[in-house]
């Protein structure tokens, strides 16, 4: 059933300002009610989520809702993919109940509501004001306006009207070609997709800046993280706005929080701390989308497409005697698809000519980390794959 009941959202409208839009059109005191209403409406079962009933009013997908109408792209920007397919990362947002911020506060733009007002349109409260620690509008690059959420309920226009608000502090540098500036720009940029990118991709692009600016993604070590040149480079006032615990740090610190992106792609981080790292290691935000985008079609590869590619030449490098990240640098492949790809040669190489069954046939192997550099026999160049069985057998 189709409802007349809500109104069309407009372009890039936030979820929390849509509520409050539907709920003064029906005279509802809150979008609870809004929501119970709706769901009687359409005669949905029991309570349902504010993304279910509005997503039945709308006829599309509750995870559309969060994609269209909230800051989830951009906060979720990056999720590990399921069993190396890349296709489920999407969906599963959604199914594991990742959803949008809770209580945010009601932001706008003065310069935005003088355009809206000269063209004639109306007001609305907008998904781009309301990033992730961007105090700024990234259009016209002004302090945005803070509002209590109850303005949700109102026009922007008519909650200016009834008061200033609170003009949030800008930081010293925050133009486009700063790290704020790029910082803002990328989360704006994946504010508009309608897909979650590859946590692997990401990592791998990371790794690319860390190692052009001479930076280490381990836990341990002597060179320095991405958290230091941070701390370094980034405004200190926005810094002791947002990530304050990063000023105390001692240098060399390892801070999971912004150095665990380079470190781990199993695991989701924020898109604000990925996006922080993006912008403090690459120069632009064009060329951080191109890495990203050329990362990610290469992992988002099926397996057998990548074989025959990269992953081929990396692997025939390695036989030749490079070293496992040499060979990965060069031909631009991760350390677990080479290694996996080891691995697999290595069973084949078994299988096809040792029938005896092993010892200890199920006994688990550490990973190989990604600098290790697996022993070859000399007969390694002439006879492929027979020294790294051996070498992963024992
Ligand atoms: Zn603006």
């Amino acid at each position: 059933m189709n409802a007349p009941f809500l109104p069309a959202p407009f372009e890039d409208e936030l979820l929390d300002g849509y509520l409050g839009r539907c709920c003064a059109a029906h005279c509802c005191t809150n979008a609870k009610s809004l929501i119970a209403g709706l769901g009687a409406h359409l005669q949905l079962p029991g309570p349902c989520s504010t993304q279910a009933a509005i997503a039945a009013g709308l006829t599309i997908t509750p995870q559309q809702v969060l994609f269209r109408l909230t800051t989830l792209p951009a906060q979720r920007a990056f999720a590990p993919s399921h069993k190396r397919d890349g296709r489920p990362r999407t969906e599963a947002l959604y199914l594991m109940g990742v959803q949008m911020r809770s209580k945010v506060e009601a932001m706008t733009c003065a310069a935005c509501l003088n355009e809206d007002r000269k063209h004639g349109r109306t007001s609305y409260w907008r998904r781009i004001h309301h990033l992730p620690d961007v105090d700024w509008c990234p259009i016209h690059r002004e302090a945005l306006l803070k509002f209590d959420p109850k303005a949700f309920r109102h026009r922007p226009t008519d909650a200016l009207a009834q008061g200033p608000g609170v003009r949030l502090a800008l930081p010293t540098a925050f133009d486009a070609a700063s790290i704020l500036g790029r910082y803002a720009g990328l989360l704006a940029h994946w504010l508009q997709r309608d897909f979650v990118g590859s946590s692997a991709a990401l990592t791998h692009v990371i790794r690319d800046g860390c190692t052009s600016h001479e930076l280490r993604w381990t836990e341990t070590g002597r060179r320095p993280l991405v958290s230091d040149l941070i701390a370094r480079q980034v405004p200190t006032e926005w810094l002791a706005l947002h990530w304050p615990d990063l000023l105390t740090k001692t240098p060399g610190e390892y801070f999971a929080r912004l150095d665990g992106p380079s470190k781990d792609k199993h695991v989701s981080y924020p898109g604000a701390a990925c996006a922080l790292v993006l912008a403090t290691l690459f120069d632009s935000v064009s060329e951080i989308q191109a890495r990203l985008e050329e990362a990610e079609s290469r992992f988002v590869s099926s397996p057998d497409t990548v074989r025959d590619g990269a992953l081929n030449a990396a692997y025939l490098d390695f036989i030749n005697g490079a070293k496992i990240d040499t060979a990965c640098r060069t031909q631009q492949v991760s350390a677990e698809q080479l290694e996996q790809r080891i691995r697999d040669e290595a069973k084949r190489w078994s299988r096809a000519t040792d029938g005896a069954p092993r010892a200890t046939p199920h006994r688990r192997r550490s990973p190989l980390p990604a600098s290790a550099s697996v022993h070859r026999p000399s007969v390694a160049k002439s006879s492929g794959l027979e020294p790294l069985s051996l070498a992963l057998a024992q």
